[in-house]
């Protein structure tokens, strides 16, 4: 009895042993496998902490002002919302710049018409300021003539005052555009040219008669007794073999009608008195068709040509006289 429940006892205390060492090893195997799993666990918990550390860091660095990257994936979808609206400006700029632009070349075109008609302008102005340049000058030469005593002797004078006012009322029609101002103008003008014109109907300019110049003014050789003399010729001999009209060659007052031949070989003749200095004869007339004290005009008839006195031919001796001188007649008729 006593073996068997030793045996027995032996069996008990093996298989305690063998529980406790089974309990062991299941406790060992327990702690082994939730040693392991606990380490694996820790591992990926290790894992995802460096992935979140990263995508923090990231995260970070992409923008310190966000915190978790919901705030950063806001932020970025707001910058994305800004960078299209801005793209959109954009957009709307470039349009709005091909509009300009189009703008713009039509405007230049209008600009370069512009310019040629202000350069045409500018050429019309130009033109214009060389016609009023001129017409100054003009009227100075005009203020010059009128402001100087013209000496009604000098009928050269006189009519290059009366041409240059005709000139100057020329260039002040065309150039003053006011009536007014170009009326002032002419009025002056005129009223001088009228003064001058008077001075210059006593300028004995005309001719005495139609013909032709058949003897000269001055000294001449002619033979006398067989020598040869100087015979001085007094004045200009007009030849018309049918006779014709004397005509006074300036206004003025007949002073002497002679018409008897007392020998001095002038025969009859007209004298006129211009009343500017100027005195005018007409010698070897046939007859006279005017009286002293007669005003004659320019032009105007006064006798009719004849050989009375000492003439081989019908012609008019035509003297001329300032202040009592004898001139040159050759100076102031025109054949
Ligand atoms: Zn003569």
């Amino acid at each position: 009895m006593k073996e068997h429940s030793r045996f027995t006892d032996i069996i008990k205390d093996r298989l305690n042993s063998i529980k406790v060492a089974l309990a062991i090893l299941l406790a060992a195997g327990v702690v082994l496998c939730v040693g392991s799993l606990q380490k694996k666990l820790e591992d990926k918990k290790n894992t995802l902490s460096d992935v979140n550390s990263a995508i923090n860091e990231v995260a970070g660095k992409i923008s310190g002002e966000y915190s978790t990257s919901e705030d950063m994936v806001e932020a970025i979808e707001q910058i994305y919302d800004i960078i299209s609206e801005k793209q959109n400006e954009l957009e709307e700029l470039v349009k709005t710049n091909e509009q300009n632009r189009e703008i713009l070349n039509s405007q230049n075109e209008t600009i370069t018409s512009q310019n040629n008609t202000i350069i045409e302008y500018s050429e019309t102005i130009d033109s214009q300021a060389q016609a009023i340049e001129q017409r100054d000058e003009a009227i100075d030469e005009i203020t010059r003539i009128v402001g100087k005593d013209i000496d009604p002797i000098d009928g050269d004078a006189l009519k290059s005052a009366i041409q240059d006012i005709e000139e100057t009322e020329k260039v002040i029609v065309q150039t003053y555009k006011t009536p007014v101002q170009m009326t002032a103008y002419y009025q002056q003008l005129e009223e001088t040219k009228s003064e001058l014109t008077e001075m210059l109907s006593f300028y004995p300019d005309g001719n005495p008669a139609v013909g032709e110049i058949s003897y000269t003014f001055g000294n001449h050789y002619v033979k006398k007794n067989g020598k040869t003399v100087t015979s001085f010729h007094r004045g200009l001999d007009i030849y018309n073999k049918n006779g014709g009209a004397i005509y006074a060659t300036a206004d003025g007052t007949v002073t002497e009608v002679h018409l008897r031949d007392d020998g001095t070989g002038l025969g009859y003749y007209v004298r006129i008195d211009h009343g500017n200095g100027y005195m005018t004869l007409y010698g070897h007339v046939k007859s006279a068709t005017v009286q002293v004290g007669d005003k004659v005009e320019k032009g105007q008839q006064i006798a009719w040509m004849g050989k009375t006195g000492a003439a081989t031919g019908i012609h008019v001796h035509y003297e001329v006289y300032l202040y009592g001188k004898l001139q040159d007649p050759i100076n102031y008729v025109d054949y």
